[in-house]
């Protein structure tokens, strides 16, 4: 088994929408970013890639690249997760954090569990996403950035 983890910060900006793992958050601003900026999905992208050591998303999807110009993040998750099945390896648990100061994303979350669950090939229950503040410390505690991270295992797909 081998663990993975992933981080991802993108600037918040009016007119784009705030998704996470595709669910959009009804919010006055979104994230910014070259493909859709699903912060969430960019995190566990790194986690899957960090844990099969695969490198790092901005060497599989490079920003610029216009192949990914505001691409679904979903589906570069499902492409990080065909990188994972070459190598060998499969998805076992994933453990998310998404920092944002508002709006609260309790409501969202059985739902972007599911997202995952489905794009992971893992059950429901093998997916966690909690969801933080930074009380109004930093950019993030400002409302002007939200953050996420990921923790995944992975097991051989024997
Ligand atoms: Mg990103």
């Amino acid at each position: 088994m081998k663990v993975g983890f992933g981080w991802d910060i993108h600037r918040l900006v009016p007119g784009r929408p705030l998704l996470l793992a595709g669910v959009r958050i009804p919010h006055d601003r979104g994230e910014d970013g070259w493909s859709d900026g699903d912060v969430l999905c960019h995190a566990l992208i790194d986690a899957l890639l960090g844990a099969a050591s695969l490198g790092d998303i901005g060497a599989h999807f490079p920003p610029g690249d216009p192949r990914y110009k505001d691409i679904d993040s979903r589906r570069l998750l499902r492409m990080a997760m065909e990188d994972l099945g070459r190598a060998g390896a499969r998805v076992v648990n994933a453990d998310c954090t998404v920092v944002l100061e508002a709006p609260r994303i309790r409501p969202y979350v059985g739902a972007i569990r599911a997202a995952l669950a489905e794009d992971l090939g893992i059950p429901l229950d093998a997916v966690s996403v909690k969801g933080k503040t930074k009380e109004g410390l930093d950019a993030v505690g400002e409302g002007r950035a939200v953050e996420a991270s990921a923790v995944v295992l992975v097991e051989d797909a024997e």
